[in-house]
């Protein structure tokens, strides 16, 4: 099963992410995982990644496209993987489209999880008090909402304009969001 997982900041991709790993034995693929590790280590990479992550900002696309063409790559993906938080921008939805074609790799389901503007924040806000993290400061919140309109949005446009993404409300709670993305799975394992 491969998948991408869409949505704002806040939608609560990640948990979900985490549900579909251990229902698919898959691993999850979150660029925001690595860059975050990248830094830890503090590779070249890593340390010019964390300053425009504190602002809110995107990470260049040619540095992203990088990372998720290597990534894709590895053995622990052969029975397939999540996607989530790449693809980020129209550049990178299209790299991507050129890189699957390139490796003969097709995406079974792209699922973008809708979230309403004002409960994102009330949730990214919450999540940065309770991480304690420097990227909860308001600034950095309305940053990182203002790139997704601008700058992620285009890429469901993208992928509803090949047919290929299947939507599903993220307002419920986790068990209700889960049972959404399962049922336009399910038909695609016992297929
Ligand atoms: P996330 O954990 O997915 O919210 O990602 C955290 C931060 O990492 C984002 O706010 C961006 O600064 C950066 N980032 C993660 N994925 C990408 C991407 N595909 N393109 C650009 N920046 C990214």
């Amino acid at each position: 099963m491969k998948l991408i997982l869409l949505g704002p900041p806040g939608a609560g991709k990640g948990t979900q992410a985490q549900l579909l790993v251990d229902r698919y034995r898959i691993p999850q693929l979150s660029t925001g995982d690595m860059l975050r590790a990248a830094a830890a280590a503090g590779t070249d990479v890593g340390v010019r990644a964390k300053t425009i992550m504190d602002r809110g900002d995107l990470v260049p696309d040619d540095i992203m496209v990088e990372i998720i063409a290597e990534r894709i790559g590895q053995p622990d993906t052969g029975n397939g993987f999540i996607l989530d938080g790449f693809p980020r921008t129209l550049a990178q939805a299209e790299a991507l489209d050129r890189l699957l074609e390139q490796r003969g790799v097709t995406i079974d389901a792209i699922v973008e999880i809708a979230v309403d503007e004002d409960v994102l924040m009330e949730r990214i806000e919450t999540r940065a008090r309770e991480t304690g993290g420097s990227r909860g400061d308001d600034k950095s919140t309305a940053k990182r909402l203002e790139n997704y309109r601008e700058k992620t949005a285009p890429v469901s446009d993208h992928y509803r304009s090949k047919g290929t993404l299947k939507r599903v409300d993220g307002m419920g709670t986790v068990d209700e969001v889960a049972a959404s993305i399962d049922a336009h799975l399910r038909p695609l394992v016992e297929a």
